[in-house]
């Protein structure tokens, strides 16, 4: 048996007839850029995320980028962001002709380290971007003071996490602006590239609008230089579908990741992401970390479960961003998770079976260690899957 790490064929034959027929009615229509479905996905999204306004974009990374500009940030501006997260929040910042500055993680949420914000800003800052990572939200409230203490704007980097909430808010309307991505193996994910940006303030969402669709207030009615990073009408289609079932996929990768930490609590010298008591997790990634994570990688492999890595280079060591002048050591706790995570397979189709074979190879893995260094076993009797988890 083989458990891939993530399978969008078993989500796709899920909801085959509504995709199917989402596309054909696109093709039917033949309305590629910026037809009905887009502005009916925005709108549901936005409403999915109490947030007044939605403006589908092509990336996420298109997402972060137009809400930077939009925002008013500017070469020579400073952008704080954690180093334990995916290039494109830096890219992103990069691209604006800003400069990324980089802040090191909470050992226990994996999360910006907060009480390291302060430190970070200088008279150039201009903004934080917290990101949502694996699913859990950033400490919103910790970082929202931080920023109003010294007028810096906050862009909330949601890519991965459609749907968690902070304090029972949905992340993506707590801030300034929020960025996702639709990114095909994101909780929602399109059939090719897209993002979005959620927004309250009329105007700005009026001013993304036209910044994604080349500055045209009308056609060839150009206000300001924009660019094309329209989200197309196809994956707005398919994203219309798959928004309706994201509440229940999530609430299944939630329970999924509950089995994992009931069945691998105590194992080997596993350590987990910990769910912080402000965030409701929607385990975008389940991460656990140990100090064989290479070896406990190649076990699984052999063993046909495929897992990944998130992410084995922190950015600040990216010889992309070797410019910034950072040097090993500096952010000792991402340094150390790029050295430990493991992220373990976890989407809603992951079965009762597959669950119990990953779980038992972790748990053989680790009982051949504790052998090799001859010490006691402990104790891996039979873990009990309740059922409806796996429904
Ligand atoms: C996926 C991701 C992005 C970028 O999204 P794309 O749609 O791939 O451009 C940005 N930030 C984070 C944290 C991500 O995981």
């Amino acid at each position: 048996m083989t458990i891939p790490f993530v399978n969008l064929r078993a989500q796709y034959r899920a909801l085959q007839p509504e995709i199917d027929a989402a596309i054909q009615g696109v093709l039917g229509e033949c309305n590629f850029i910026l037809g009905a479905p887009v502005r009916e996905f925005e709108d549901a999204f936005a409403q999915f995320v109490n947030a007044r306004h939605a403006v589908g974009v092509s990336s996420g990374l298109e997402a972060l980028r137009l809400a930077l500009f939009a925002l008013g940030i500017k070469p020579g501006d400073e952008v704080i962001l954690p180093a334990n997260t995916f290039i494109a929040t830096a890219l992103a910042v990069s691209q604006v002709g800003a400069q990324p500055v980089l802040v090191d993680c909470d050992p226990r949420s994996y999360i910006l380290a907060v009480d390291e914000l302060e430190r970070a800003i200088t008279s150039r800052t201009k903004a934080i971007i917290p990101v949502h990572l694996a699913g859990q939200c950033a400490d919103m409230d910790a970082v929202l003071a931080v920023a109003a203490r010294h007028h810096l704007v906050v862009i909330e980097d949601a890519a991965q996490a459609h749907g968690a909430l902070y304090q029972g808010r949905p992340c993506g309307s707590l801030a300034a602006a929020g960025c996702f991505s639709f990114y095909p193996g994101k909780n929602l994910g399109a059939y090719g590239d897209g993002g979005l940006i959620a927004i309250n303030d009329a105007e700005l969402a009026e001013r993304l609008r036209r910044l994604r669709h080349y500055g045209q207030r009308a056609k060839y009615d150009h206000v300001e230089l924009g660019t094309n990073a329209r989200l197309d009408t196809l994956q707005a289609a398919v994203l219309n579908v798959k928004l309706r079932y994201l509440r229940n996929a999530n609430a299944a990768r939630w329970s999924h990741a509950q089995i994992y930490r009931q069945c691998l609590a105590g194992v080997g010298d596993l350590g987990f992401q910990q769910e912080m008591p402000y965030s409701t997790h929607v385990y975008h990634l389940f991460i656990i970390e140990t100090s064989s994570r290479d070896a406990l990688q190649s076990h699984l492999h052999a063993a046909g479960i495929e897992t990944g890595i998130h992410y084995p280079i922190p950015l600040h060591l990216q010889p992309a961003y070797r410019h910034l002048g950072y040097i090993e050591g500096v952010f000792p706790q991402s340094e150390r998770l790029a050295k430990m995570m493991l992220s373990l397979p976890l989407y809603p189709e992951l079965t009762e079976a597959q669950l119990e074979e990953i779980v038992s190879e972790i748990r053989f893995f680790f009982q051949k260690v504790k052998l090799r260094t001859t010490v006691a076993l402990p104790n891996t009797g039979p873990c009990p899957i309740p059922a409806e988890a796996a429904a």
